[in-house]
């Protein structure tokens, strides 16, 4: 590229993003341009040599930046991030690209733009009358009822995804005319479905202070545009946070919520502290306030929650009851002892959290003691309780908790549905909202985090999918000039993890499933299968791990406890415990667990010894891809909106806007080529008799009888300037007419102008 002196240009003086520069002057013969930037209000100087390849041709952006990336004449990524850096520092942190919506999370609360007044001002319009918007996608998708939609939110941790949901749902909520008598009370219930879960599932991590950590999929069903009810489905709760945090995170809310509202007598009655006495809350070494920073909720107001939805005093006592045990059980400790015959075993330290614990939730103190100190084994038909060692005492005590609070959960996310899940909703239209984990990359990686990125990776193939295969395939159908465009294919990656029968998942079940195999045979499996596949990387000599190139970055995942958090399983004697409470609660969330652990029990062979499972009974893993794939196959039945939020900086700091952090997400999410694709492809298409029947007001005069819809559509398209920016902004189809948004927008303007 030749450059003369006042060109605007993109340049990366070794910064790891771009600067917009000026050229003053340009030396051929020694290959030096020097170029000026305006760095924080004051010009600076710089002289690049052999700049090709971080030097790009500039499109002036203005102050204020577009609206829709898709207008952007130069598409590269240098524009889109200063494109959203200007709107970012104008308090405008939505942007399109096409249909897509970009969201910045700003830290700040905008109280005004989400009002019911602003969601009035959205209602009925289509995306691009009105600056972008959440509210746009919502009354878009309302808009388009009665097929069935779905809202896709995607981001990393602590983008936004989770707010981006509630304000879509209170949208809907705002603009959906009042239901029947009766039924108008569902849209309250629906809305305070969220506090409540987050309360009992999301947690302050490092990333987020209120991050979600277990996946959410809201179906939300209307008729005659009135919000008659919803379905809430949950996805793989993060069950290790219960006993364990790392430095700077906190337990699930609802603890510190608990111990924050309960008077001293309450507290009393059930042997409760504060937060700073109980090992479950305190490994974190950080904050026990009550409050957390996303909801600021407390208990009374979660105590109301739960009373519209239906859980009453009696069950909220319940509650308060298996989430003080579960604190009990915590500080539980254990002695080493010496037992006849040299064997060794351990004793509790001390009873007092034992007997609370066992009084609390109405089950046998002794049976709760030996549960926690030895195994039973069944030899000749004999029970004999033999006993454990330390370390797997402290096991037994943290699955106890652990099954007793994700019960919990479940126990509520089913109540809700109860609550919500009206009958009569089978013929109901659909807005289904989809706030999913984002990629996780932590400095420790585990089991959790292959699934979280397994999911997150499928999103993607979904999106992928969505924005270019499909639309590809499409307009070969229908035969439109157009050169394929390529884009990031995840598909290997997916199936690196998830394809029978070698896929990572795979191999890990069938290890699972086999008594004598352990975390390391699973990876030496897993070397052994994938070992020359380009996506999986082995580690140094030695190393108890593997790494996955995922679309948004390569992952290490170290491998131990795999196998045991893949397998779930509770033993039988804890379940049976729980099973025989006297306190109602207990026992109805002991249930589901029953039917799990009868099947989860390993049949032993003649030797006493176990054998391989049979039959074969679901790991977490196992039901956690069915879950998404049935996931994906509802999705597949909507039409899609998606959502891109993007965290500006990496420590939540309101309005600062961090080039590198939020480029590097740019760039993962492939937003470049999905704006080439909007830009360049045709995302709005319509029958042709559709079309002219919408904009017959366009054509001049009458329209000619017995002419096909056609060519009625080329004539009606042919009154119209053409806008030639990438090709044609239309193209006839074989069976419809493909408009680029922008024409799409131009036309139902000039049509509203004709009415
Ligand atoms: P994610 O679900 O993607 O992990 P969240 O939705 O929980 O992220 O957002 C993290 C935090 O960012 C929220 O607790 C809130 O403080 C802030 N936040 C997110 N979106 C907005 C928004 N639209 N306006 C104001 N603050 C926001
Ligand atoms: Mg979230």
């Amino acid at each position: 590229m030749e450059w003369s002196t006042g060109d605007l240009i993109w340049f990366d003086p070794g910064v790891s993003h771009w600067l917009p520069g000026e050229v003053l002057e340009c030396h051929k013969g020694a290959n030096v341009l020097t170029v000026q930037a305006v760095i924080n209000g004051k010009p600076q100087t710089f002289a690049l040599t052999n700049g090709e390849g971080s030097v790009r041709k500039r499109e002036d952006l203005g102050t204020t930046g577009v609206e829709d990336m898709t207008q952007l004449t130069d598409l590269h990524e240098a524009a889109l991030l200063w494109n959203l850096k200007l709107r970012y520092d104008r308090n405008s942190i939505y942007t399109y690209a096409g249909s897509i919506l970009v969201a910045l999370n700003p830290y700040r609360m905008f109280d005004s733009s989400y009002g019911i007044e602003a969601a009035q001002r959205y209602r009925g319009k289509m995306i691009g009358a009105l600056p972008p918007h959440l509210f746009a996608l919502g009354a878009a998708a309302y808009a388009a009822l009665p097929n069935p939609q779905v809202v896709v939110i995607s981001g990393e941790s602590g983008s936004g995804k989770t707010e981006s949901t509630k304000l879509v749902m209170q949208y809907l909520a705002a603009v959906a005319p009042s239901a029947p008598r009766g039924q108008a009370l569902v849209t309250e219930q629906i809305l305070e479905a969220a506090p409540l879960l987050e309360a009992f599932g999301n947690a302050g991590t490092a990333r987020n202070d209120n991050s979600s950590r277990f996946g959410k999929y809201l179906e939300v069903y209307f008729k005659h545009g009135a919000i008659v009810g919803a379905r809430v489905t949950q996805y793989l709760l993060e069950k290790s946070r219960i006993v364990t945090q790392a430095p700077g995170e906190r337990n699930y809310h609802v603890f510190y919520e608990l111990l924050g509202g309960l008077s001293n007598n309450e507290k009393q009655k059930y042997g409760l502290v504060e937060a700073d006495k109980y090992f479950y809350l305190n490994q974190g070494g950080g904050d026990c306030a009550a409050g957390h920073a996303g909801s600021g909720a407390d208990w009374g107001a979660l105590s109301r929650a739960m009373q519209v939805l239906g859980v009453g005093e009696s069950e909220q006592e319940g509650i308060v009851k298996i989430l003080a045990s579960v604190l009990h059980l915590g500080n539980v400790y254990f002695h080493r002892r010496q037992l006849r015959h040299g064997q060794e075993g351990v004793e509790v330290g001390s009873d007092v959290e034992i007997k609370w614990a066992a009084h609390l939730l109405q089950i046998s103190a002794n049976g709760l003691q030996r549960a926690l100190t030895t195994r039973i084994t069944e030899a000749r038909s004999e029970r004999v309780h033999s006993p454990l060692s330390i370390d797997q005492a402290l096991d037994a005590r943290d699955a106890f908790a652990k099954a007793l609070y994700s019960a919990l959960f479940n126990w509520l996310v089913t109540r809700v549905n109860s609550i919500v899940q009206r009958g009569g909703l089978h013929d109901a239209a659909r807005i289904s909202l989809l706030d999913i984990f984002g990629f996780e990359n932590l400095s420790e990686n585990s089991f959790e985090q292959l699934c979280i990125n397994f999911a997150s990776e499928s999103l993607q193939l979904y999106f992928n999918k969505h924005v270019f295969k499909l639309e590809q395939q499409e307009y070969a159908r229908e035969r439109l000039e157009w050169t394929n465009l390529t884009w990031m294919d995840n598909t290997p990656v997916i199936h690196l993890l998830g394809k029978k029968p070698v896929g990572i998942l795979h191999l890990l079940d069938d290890e699972s499933n086999f008594p004598k195999a352990s975390d390391s045979s699973f990876l030496e499996k897993c070397h052994y299968n994938h070992a020359l596949n380009e996506n999986y990387c082995r580690p140094r000599v030695g190393g108890r791990e593997f790494g996955i190139r995922h679309f948004a970055g390569q992952v290490w995942y170290s491998v131990d406890g795999f196998l045991d958090k893949n397998r779930d399983a509770l033993r039988p004697e804890i379940v049976e415990l729980l099973a025989s409470s006297k306190e109602p609660l207990v026992s109805a969330i002991a249930k589901p667990l029953f039917t799990q652990a009868q099947t989860r029990t390993l049949p032993r062979g003649a030797n006493g010894r176990f054998v391989t499972m049979k039959p074969r009974t679901p790991t977490v893993a196992a039901r956690f891809s069915d879950s998404l794939q049935q996931l994906l196959e509802s999705m597949s039945k909507c039409n899609p909106w998606f959502v891109r939020c993007i965290k500006p900086n990496n420590d939540k700091t309101p309005m600062r806007f961090d080039m590198p952090v939020v480029l590097e997400q740019l760039r993962y999410s492939g937003m470049l080529d999905t704006i080439k694709i909007r830009q360049s492809g045709y995302p709005v298409r319509m029958k042709f008799q559709y079309f002219v029947e919408r904009y017959r007001y366009l054509y001049p005069g009458k329209l000619p009888r017995g002419v096909p819809y056609r060519d009625l559509c080329r004539g009606i398209l042919e009154q119209r300037p053409i806008n030639l920016t990438a090709g044609p902004d239309y193209q006839l189809g074989a069976t419809r007419v493909f408009l680029r948004e922008g024409l799409e927008r131009q036309l139902e303007i000039a049509r509203a102008d004709c009415l």
